[in-house]
């Protein structure tokens, strides 16, 4: 009677969401200051207030038929314009409007670009540890996704297991850095042999093997650190940008897709993308805040509460026994279990009020996440209920 395949994902909740939710339950027992949530990747750092000033100068100055009317599908050619110019400028390029589509975030962005890319048979590449909803944004195209195992040293890439799973069904690799879950950022070195072994393969099979980087922390990195810009590295990249993260807009949807003129038939892939977004009933990405992220361009996102949350519990977990690998970028901590089933790890956590989600699930077994864009008193507050985990261990 329905899809099969559909109600499953409608209504077997993921992990994140089944903890999150016994979060909620739990905190009306014993009150919100007890529960120690580290489950959801939702930015606790409000929105800049020049992203408050530019909504409310557009609703005094615009005509609003044409801040709420459709636009075109890719999006406002002024916009596309503004933004091109920007990544113009931070990063050396030489784009244009015709090379952006303005999505509902990266999501849209991502899914959008599986369906223009892929034909039966398709096989995408990602690496572990890896954002779970690329299996299913895959899979929904008709096509499957393979996961290289995780570096778990330094998550950076593993380069013998990537090079023996790519085969002639190859469509394309996505990768993601400043990365969810582990916030390990791919050195420019990373990048460079990243490059050098799809050139290789594409030769090999005779068919452009693409590069799909999902980018949506680019902005959220520590020390100054340089994330590479992947088109300048390999000309088969197509970028999923997102505000979400960045300017703290999760519920606006507001992102898009970079293809660059040196993509191979460019006029097909981006037509593709194009016919994908209106399958995928996109319309076009929300109207308002299109012009909202043309005004912020160039300004700067506060980070500083990241970093200082960041830098509190990776060395509280430090002090109190765990291994981790220091994240460089996003807000997200990835340390060993101290068991090695994850599973059973988070479901002992639990009973500690610390809601932590298994490394199992983005594909790296044996750690865990927890995502601090959180209050940095609830950080403070969680260091000592570690401890009594980690020596709960100790003791056993
Ligand atoms: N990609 C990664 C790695 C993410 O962590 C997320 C959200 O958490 C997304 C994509 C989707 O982001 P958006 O809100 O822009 O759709």
């Amino acid at each position: 009677m329905v899809s099969e395949k559909m109600y499953e994902l409608g209504t077997k909740k993921s992990t994140i969401r089944t903890i999150f939710e016994y979060g909620r339950k739990r905190a009306l027992e014993v009150g919100e200051e007890n529960i120690y949530d580290y489950s959801l990747g939702n930015p606790n750092v409000p929105a800049p207030e020049y992203v408050k000033e530019a909504i409310i100068d557009i609703l005094n100055t615009t005509d609003t038929c044409a801040i709420h009317g459709y636009t075109v599908a890719p999006g406002n050619p002024e916009v596309r314009e503004i933004l091109a110019k920007d990544i113009n400028r931070r990063f050396n390029t030489h784009f244009t409007g015709k090379n952006l589509f303005i999505t509902g975030g990266a999501a849209g962005a991502i899914t959008i670009t599986f369906k223009a890319l892929s034909e039966p048979d398709d096989e995408f590449i990602t690496f572990a540890p890896y954002f779970p909803e690329y299996k299913c944004f895959v899979e929904s195209v008709g096509s499957s996704l393979k996961v290289v195992p995780a570096k778990t040293d330094d998550f950076q890439i593993n380069f013998e297991e990537f090079s023996k799973m790519i085969t002639a069904k190859t469509k394309a690799i996505i990768i993601n850095s400043p990365n969810n879950p582990s916030g390990a950022v791919y050195s420019e070195a990373t990048i460079k042999q990243l490059a050098k072994i799809l050139k290789e393969k594409s030769m090999q099979y005779n068919h452009t093997i693409f590069l799909i980087s999902d980018e949506p922390y680019r902005e959220i990195v520590y020390n100054n650190l340089t994330v590479p810009y992947v088109p300048n590295y390999y000309d088969n990249t197509i970028v999923c940008y997102s505000y979400s993260k960045s300017l703290s807009l999760p519920g606006e949807r507001i992102g898009y897709i970079v293809v660059p003129d040196e993509v191979a038939d460019f006029a097909k892939v981006y037509g593709a993308i194009a016919g994908a977004a209106r399958v995928l009933t996109h319309v076009n990405a929300p109207s308002l805040f299109q012009r909202v992220i043309a005004r912020c361009v160039g300004k700067p996102s506060d980070i500083s509460t990241y970093e200082k949350n960041c830098n509190l519990l990776y060395n509280g977990l430090i002090e109190a026994g765990f291994k981790c690998v220091k994240p460089q970028g996003a807000f997200y901590l990835f340390p060993q279990s101290l068991e090695k089933d994850d599973y059973a790890f988070c479901k002992k956590a639990l009973e500690f009020d610390l809601l932590l989600v298994p490394g199992s699930d983005f594909g790296c077994p044996g750690h865990f996440r927890a995502s601090y864009c959180i209050k940095t008193e609830t950080i403070e507050k969680s260091l000592p209920v570690f401890k009594k985990l980690a020596n709960y261990y100790k003791n056993k």
